[in-house]
This record gives C-alpha cells, structure tokens and sequence, in this order.
C-alpha cells in the first residue's frame, strides 16, 4: 500500500486547484486520473467562463495559448430572438485544452505527484473514515491500493468516491437525470466572420433545448462553440435536436466541424455537505457548477481550492474531521448559497413554455437589473412589483410564480446564511429539502 497525505481523484479543473493549493502545504500529495497523461486536460465544454473567476481564485491571467478570445458580455435572447437581455462582463474563450494543460502545469510545478492511467475504482473505508483508494491500472490491469490521511472526490460528474459511500443525510450518491443537463456540442471553423465575436449568446427556447437552453460562443472571429443542452430525464437527445434546428443555421453554411461532441453536468444545488466520511467532493462531483448556466469551470476551481486548502489544514490537527467542516462554511459562503437559490430560479425558469418566456422577456418581467443581480449571487428584487403587475395581467400565473420564486430564492439564502456545524447538519439538510419540495409543489402542475 503506498502513503500519502492527500490524494486527488481526478485530474481536471477542481482537482488541479485543489492540487495546487493541497501542495503549497504539503509534499506528499497525489493526483490519479484514468486518462492518459496526453488526454489529460481534454474535456467537451462550452469553453466559456467569466474572467472575475480568476481574481477569485487568485490565479493570474491565463496565457494567450489558453484564451482563444474575449468576450465583453453575454446575451440571452428569447426564444424568436426579438427580445434580448445583455449582462456586460469580461469573459474568456478558452482553448479548453491548453487551460486544462496550464493548470496541471502549475499543480506538477507545486510537487503534485500523478498517476495518470489509474482509474479509481472505490474508496477504503475504515471506521467510518476513507483512508485511501483502490484503483486500477487501466495499462497493466493492475489493482492498486494508495492510502492517506484525506481524498478529495474530483472526478466530476460520476464521482467515483461520491458514489461509493455508505449513506450521509444530504449525498445525494446517485442524482436523478433531472439534475443534470446533456449537452452535445460541436467547433466549428466558419466561411464568414461572426458579426460580434464578443458577444457569448444564449437562446432560451423550450421547444429546441426543453429545459436548457442553446448556446453560441464564438472564439475569434471564425471559430465558434455552438451547443445544446437539456435537462435530463426528459427522453431529448440533444445531438438530434442540434442537427433538427441549429445545422442549419446560415451562419454554419459551408462551416468545418474542427470538434464534436457530447457531455453532463449536473445542473441542481451543491451537496449540502461537500464533506463525508472524511473525504471532500469538489467540482461536478459535488455539484458545484451553477444550475442554470452549467457554468462548472469557475466554481469548481473554487471548490478545488477551497479542498486542498482544507485538507491541508486537517493533516496536522488533532480533531481533523472539525477541520475538514470548514470547507463546507467557506464553500457556502463562496458560491454554495448562490448556487442553491440559482436552483430554486432555473426550477422555475424549467417551467415556462416558449410562449411565457417570449411574454416574460417583451414585458420584462425579469430585468436586465435582475439577470445581473442574479449573476452576482444576489437575490430577484421584484422591486417596481406594481409596474410588473401591470405588465403581467395576461399571464398573472407567470407572476404569482415569479413572485413564490423571489420569496423563495430569499428563503434559501437565510437557510444557506445560518450553515451549520456539523452537530446541527441533520436538521438542517432536512429544513433545505422541505423548502425545495414546498417550493416545487407550489410551482409545479399536478
Ligand atoms: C457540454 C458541456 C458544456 C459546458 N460548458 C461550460 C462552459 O461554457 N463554461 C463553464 O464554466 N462550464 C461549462 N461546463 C461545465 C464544466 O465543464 C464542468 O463543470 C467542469 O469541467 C468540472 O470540472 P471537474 O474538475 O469537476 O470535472 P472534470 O473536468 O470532468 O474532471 C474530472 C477528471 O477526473 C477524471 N476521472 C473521472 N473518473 C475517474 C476515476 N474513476 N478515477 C480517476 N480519474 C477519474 C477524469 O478523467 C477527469 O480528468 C460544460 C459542461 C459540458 C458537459
């Protein structure tokens, strides 16, 4: 059995920050991942994240080979295209490659030590505490069995560890395909330049991404990441729904496909714990990524860091599990409360047909005010409530459900303000189901 002190399942964005963060404090931390050590860094995504991502977690600019360009702000547009919401904000188009290649530098560089080729197949457990991984060599065919004093779950959206554990109230091991948005997505090289290469665009449509939504990202002036995804469980294949209604698009007339591809991303509110039996889940395999955007990259590389920093803390001390309990207040703090009243807004938004969300954005029943509300981690305001009544006297079922949401999305957040230790975590995780239950039978139909 081979010792380490922390080991990283999982080489992408979450386990790379928690890699590089784990190892500013100790020198024996060890990262396994399935790929090979090439393919690490690959992964089929949007390729799009906000640049404040990277002031937040105090990673510099990324170089020019992993930005492919920048955008100046995103565009959401309902489902006839007419009506348009604009939140201004630097972004990146990354070269998701060479990003994921640049963070797997900067965790080697801190003394990460990898396996690659070695896909963990379950955690070890011993007195209700994971001390180590068995793995396989996916070369030699090997099982191989590493142990440690913390792992950190980073194996996306499966969560090889995650899935493994025995029962903890709030881990959700399995998620219902509910929570997750399928995605298909291609690159393609255009004939003909894109009109505004900084703007990212997302088109809201029930009928062409029931329950997601479909994206255009240029990168550059010729080159664009165009995608779809929707929620799962619905019986959609997003790969048909792209060739139905997106191939044809005029500006993909004589375009070469450079990419293709499909993925998963869980789309529902973090773990109500991100800490189980010792170990710590970061990115898709806790669910950070934000629920209505699938936006993974940013919150993941908070939550890896957030991890390896903890993890890192606990070696030393005499009660580790307190320690460990840490990254759940720090991670509510930095994204997980934004995160869970964003799910009570997308089971809302997952509700409206095309018909209510042409309605809602010509009426302006949600404002561009409130999309950048929403996107800092604040609240609806449902401020100017009697001008929105006014405007929404022909859908006042729209309005009675926007109104529950903003109430709602308020409620979650002094629930996720008062996170408990974790002597008081059972009662509380339970007060965060009744609130989403309450919320989705009010604003579900029968
Ligand atoms: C189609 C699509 C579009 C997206 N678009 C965007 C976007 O535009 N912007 C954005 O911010 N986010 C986007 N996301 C989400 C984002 O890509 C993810 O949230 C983010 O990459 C999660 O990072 P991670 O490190 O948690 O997981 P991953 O990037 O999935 O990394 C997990 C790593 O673990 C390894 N692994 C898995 N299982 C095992 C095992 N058993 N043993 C060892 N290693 C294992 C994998 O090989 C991989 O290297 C998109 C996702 C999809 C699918």
């Amino acid at each position: 059995m081979q010792k380490h002190d922390i080991i990283i399942v999982g080489a992408g964005t979450a386990g790379c920050l928690a890699g590089m963060a784990s190892a500013e404090h100790s020198s024996k931390v060890l990262m396994l991942d399935c790929k090979d050590f090439k393919e690490i860094g690959k992964k089929v995504c949007g390729d799009a994240i906000g640049a404040h991502h990277f002031k937040n977690v105090k990673l510099k600019t990324p170089p020019n080979n992993v930005v492919r360009s920048k955008f100046n702000a995103i565009v959401v547009c309902s489902p006839s295209g007419k009506h348009v919401y604009k939140v201004e904000g630097e972004g990146y188009a990354l070269n998701r490659y060479e990003f994921g290649r640049w963070l797997l530098d900067q965790a080697l560089d801190k003394g990460v030590e990898l396996k690659p080729n070695t896909k963990v197949t379950s955690p070890i457990i011993e007195k209700d505490r994971v001390v180590g991984v068995r793995a396989l060599n996916n070369k030699t065919g090997e099982v191989q069995s590493f142990s440690c004093k913390v792992v950190i779950d980073a194996s996306g959206w499966t969560g090889a560890i995650r899935r493994a554990l025995p029962e903890f109230p709030g881990l959700v091991k399995e998620p219902e395909w509910a929570d997750f948005d399928i995605c298909y997505r291609e690159i393609r090289k255009l004939r003909n330049s894109v009109n505004d290469p900084g703007l990212a665009k997302i088109y809201v449509d029930a009928r062409i991404a029931p329950g997601g939504y479909w994206w255009f990202f240029p990168q550059g002036e010729d080159l664009v990441n165009i995608g779809i995804g929707v929620q799962g469980g619905r019986g959609n294949d997003p790969k048909n729904l792209f060739r139905e209604n997106l191939s044809n698009l005029p500006i993909l007339k004589d375009s070469e496909v450079i990419d293709a591809g499909g993925g998963v991303v869980p789309t529902r509110r973090s773990l109500h714990s991100i800490v189980a039996f010792g170990a710590i889940f970061a990115g898709d395999s806790g669910f950070t990524a934000n629920p209505i955007s699938g936006g993974g990259i940013g919150p993941s590389m908070i939550a890896g860091k957030i991890a390896g920093n903890v993890a890192a803390q606990s070696l030393n001390e005499e009660d580790p599990k307190k320690t460990l309990w840490k990254a759940n207040k720090e991670y509510v703090k930095a994204y997980g409360m934004k995160a869970a009243s964003l799910e009570i807004f997308k089971i809302f938004l997952q509700e409206l047909s095309n018909d209510d969300l042409e309605f809602g954005m010509e009426k302006k029943l949600i404002t561009e005010a409130d999309l950048t509300r929403l996107s800092n981690g604040k609240n609806l305001s449902i401020k100017e409530k009697a001008v929105r009544i006014i405007r929404g006297l022909r859908r006042p079922s729209v309005l009675m459900h926007l109104a529950a949401t903003a109430s709602y999305m308020r409620k979650v957040k002094k629930l996720y303000e008062n996170y408990p230790d974790e002597e008081g975590y059972e009662d509380w995780s339970k007060s965060v189901y009744d609130l989403f239950s309450d919320f989705k039978r009010k604003i579900k139909p029968n």
